[in-house]
């Protein structure tokens, strides 16, 4: 481990553009459970099902109520962790040029990171389904569910549900970052939701050197990623970051 944390100083001293994939995992940290895997908020319900637009189009009460709600209460009162922190460190020491997230909790941004392409969108707005107007979601009444915008229509999340389309631009702008960096730091994703999990490919065929950093292994541990630093994502973030104090 120690010697995989001096290696991954090295390769980011050596690099100049990183650029960093974050997943759940960068979150729990913070208090945020993922999906998938031991402790997830939502390990009675398959969060494919419940998280997905038919479920929400058919019953948006039910989606409401067994979702988005327990996720307005653990978001609005979350903040970044070591490992949003370090990501900031990287980006100030003119490393880190992106962050490329799959979460929608707006924690890369809190932190100071500046430049953040939100794969899935952001839970920081929920949009109106009659008349797109957008409303901040702290200042969502939640009293009744659905709550509603002015015009009656039901609010949503400004996030993609599964079986949504990715935002264009940020599909795009994913590839291009991927394409131009020379490390990638994929932190705390489990790569199965795509086209995400293709973003390390990209860079690995780009020639970029792909560093995980992950409690478990996962579907790109040994094939995409040249090593997987085992352990939470602040925890490593912080031992990184003293080592690469020590080379720069
Ligand atoms: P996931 O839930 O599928 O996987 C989480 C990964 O984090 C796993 O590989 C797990 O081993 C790892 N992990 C667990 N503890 C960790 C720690 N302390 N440090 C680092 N890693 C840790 O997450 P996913 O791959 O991001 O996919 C789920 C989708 O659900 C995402 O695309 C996202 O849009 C959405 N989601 C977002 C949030 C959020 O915004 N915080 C939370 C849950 C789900
Ligand atoms: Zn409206």
């Amino acid at each position: 481990m120690d010697d995989l944390i001096r290696n991954a100083a090295e390769d980011l001293c050596g690099a100049k553009r990183v650029t960093a994939l974050t997943g759940a995992g960068a979150s729990i940290e913070s208090g945020i459970p993922p999906f998938r895997g031991k402790g997830g908020l939502w390990e009675k319900y398959d969060p494919m099902e419940v998280a997905h637009i038919d479920s929400f189009l058919q019953d948006p009460v039910k989606v409401w109520n067994l979702l988005i709600k327990d996720m307005k209460d653990v978001i609005d009162r979350a903040k970044p962790n070591d490992c949003h922190k370090g990501l900031v460190k990287l980006e100030e020491l003119g490393k880190l040029q992106t962050v490329i997230t799959q979460n929608i909790d707006g924690l890369h941004q809190m932190a100071g990171n500046t430049d953040v392409i939100e794969f899935h969108g952001t839970f920081a707005w929920q949009r109106c389904m009659e008349c797109n107007t957008h409303v901040e979601t702290r200042r969502v009444d939640i009293s009744t569910i659905p709550p509603r915008c002015d015009c009656g229509g039901i609010l949503r999340p400004n996030a993609v549900f599964f079986g949504e389309m990715i935002p264009q631009e940020a599909l795009w702008r994913s590839r291009q970052v991927a394409t131009d960096c020379d490390v990638m730091l994929v932190i705390g994703t489990s790569a199965v939701v795509q086209p995400a999990a293709l973003m390390p490919v990209v860079a690995k065929e780009s020639g970029a050197k792909i560093i995980e950093i992950n409690p478990e292994s996962t579907l790109l541990t040994g094939d995409i990623s040249d090593y997987l630093i085992k352990g939470p994502a602040g925890d490593v973030m912080n031992r990184i970051m003293a080592n690469l104090d020590a080379l720069l």
